[in-house]
């Protein structure tokens, strides 16, 4: 891994998308960005970003499917991905693991936790 890590950030909200952008750039990152959940796919094999922050609603493939595809690719299923959701719902946390998550946030994004996820997941993926 480089001095900057660089995340896939897959978001369909372009307020979202570009907020979270600019938070994680200032902090030191590389981001990457996708729209949806078919360029999310296309982008973690060809970037091979270190980290995936995965939003959970998008058009089209869902980020529990674009997860399922990443992990089930060999060459991409090492990537830890974040799912990132609107809505803490009862269950969700269930279908993060079953899908392949590494960890989950749920939205409004917190910077300081999604951070500490993100240093937590990247420390361990460095070990390895
Ligand atoms: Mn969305």
């Amino acid at each position: 891994m480089g001095t900057m890590p660089k995340i896939l950030l897959v978001e369909d909200n372009e307020l979202n998308r570009d907020m979270l952008s600019r938070r994680l750039q200032r902090r030191g990152f590389e981001i990457i960005t996708a729209v949806d959940g078919e360029k999310g796919i296309a982008l973690a094999a060809s970037e091979m970003p270190d980290l995936i922050l995965m939003d959970i609603s998008l058009p089209g493939l869902n980020g529990w499917e674009a997860t399922k595809q990443i992990k089930r690719n060999r060459v991409t299923a090492p990537i830890p991905i974040i799912a990132l959701t609107a809505h803490a719902m009862s269950g969700d946390r269930e279908k993060t693991l079953e899908a392949g998550c590494d960890e989950y946030e749920t939205k409004p994004v917190e910077l300081e936790v999604l951070l500490s996820k993100i240093q937590t997941l990247l420390s361990r993926r460095d070990r390895v």
